[in-house]
């Protein structure tokens, strides 16, 4: 079975890199020439554009930035909707507005293709090993015929609902996850400025209820100060910002949201939108001037 796959980034790589593991034909496109370059080595073949992509498969895997990015790549000029074949299927593994998915799903259904929204948790390492946690929305019909791909990339895949509901599903995720990292951040500052070790309350705390895969992953990174991404502080915000206009349009006040948010613009603002979402202890950081790090 043949593949397409638009997007080859921090994510898309690596997940498009298990699909040629598990033994399917790739078609391959980015706007970064390098990466694509990449996945040919890797035993792909390079389309020459979204569209091109669209006209060869009968399923496109898209992992792009955002909404308008996702528009760009679907509805745009040399676009996927301009190759699409009828009954084909697209999904969507990018994390965009719900109702973005709405919109390019109505008119890829013009075209008699249909559209899953399914976007992920589990960031670069789980995207590696294939592990990733993959919430879907769109007809129960095509998540049937496409969940053994999705779970060459995925640890689970879980229908949430119609199309939408795999984001609305990934906004309630970064929701818990930005305030998992600020509650850890808040926490681990206050520990250090009192001068208890953060790593000896790490490892005395994390068996206990305030343990949480957030705290396993990026405790260790703080500790090294290695705010690398990952998953990028200018991302997230992108997130946030889709659940708060999802929210608010639906009459949701999300009050932690919308302050984690200004802590994030504050990050931005010092020039550090391109760190870690980890690297979020740095607010904290500056406001208590301590900085939490290994004892050497
Ligand atoms: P990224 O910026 O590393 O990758 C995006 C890729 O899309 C890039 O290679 C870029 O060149 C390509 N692209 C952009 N516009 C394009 C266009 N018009 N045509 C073709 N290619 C285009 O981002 P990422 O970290 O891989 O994230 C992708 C999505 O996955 C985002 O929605 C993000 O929120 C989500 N996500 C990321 C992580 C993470 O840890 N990085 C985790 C879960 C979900």
């Amino acid at each position: 079975m043949r593949i397409g796959f638009i997007g080859l980034g921090i994510m898309g790589k690596p997940m498009a890199k298990n699909l040629l593991t598990a033994g399917y034909d790739l078609l391959v496109y980015d706007i970064v020439s390098e990466s694509v370059s990449e996945l040919v080595t890797a035993g792909a073949v390079a389309a020459k554009s979204p569209r091109d992509v669209a006209a060869g498969v009968d399923l496109i895997i898209t992992m792009l930035p955002n909404s308008p990015h996702v528009k760009a790549v679907i509805l745009g000029e040399n676009g996927v909707i301009e190759g699409v074949r009828s009954g084909a299927i697209v999904v969507d593994m990018s994390s965009i507005a719900p109702l973005a998915a709405q919109e390019v799903a109505a008119e890829l259904e013009k075209k008699g293709a249909i559209m899953l929204d399914a976007p992920v948790s589990g960031g670069e390492p789980k995207a590696i090993d294939g592990t990733l946690a993959i919430m879907v929305g769109g007809p129960e019909k095509a998540f049937e015929k496409v969940k053994d791909v999705l779970l060459k990339m995925g640890a689970s895949a879980v229908r949430c609902g119609d199309i939408g509901a795999g984001n609305v599903t990934k906004l309630a995720n970064q929701i818990i996850v930005a305030l998992n990292i600020a509650a850890v951040s808040e926490a681990m500052t206050l520990a250090t400025k009192a001068k208890v070790d953060p790593e000896l309350v790490f490892n005395a705390i994390k068996g206990g209820l305030a343990g949480s895969t957030v705290l396993n992953a990026k405790m260790p990174l703080i500790l090294e100060g290695n705010f690398k991404p990952g998953f990028r502080i200018e991302l997230h915000i992108k997130d946030l910002q889709n659940a708060l206009d999802t929210a608010h349009e639906i009459g949701v006040p999300v009050p932690l949201t919308s302050q984690v948010m200004e802590f994030m613009q504050a990050l931005k603002v010092a020039g550090k939108q391109k760190d870690d979402h980890g690297g979020l202890i740095q607010f904290y950081e500056s406001l208590a001037a301590v900085e939490v790090r290994r004892n050497a």
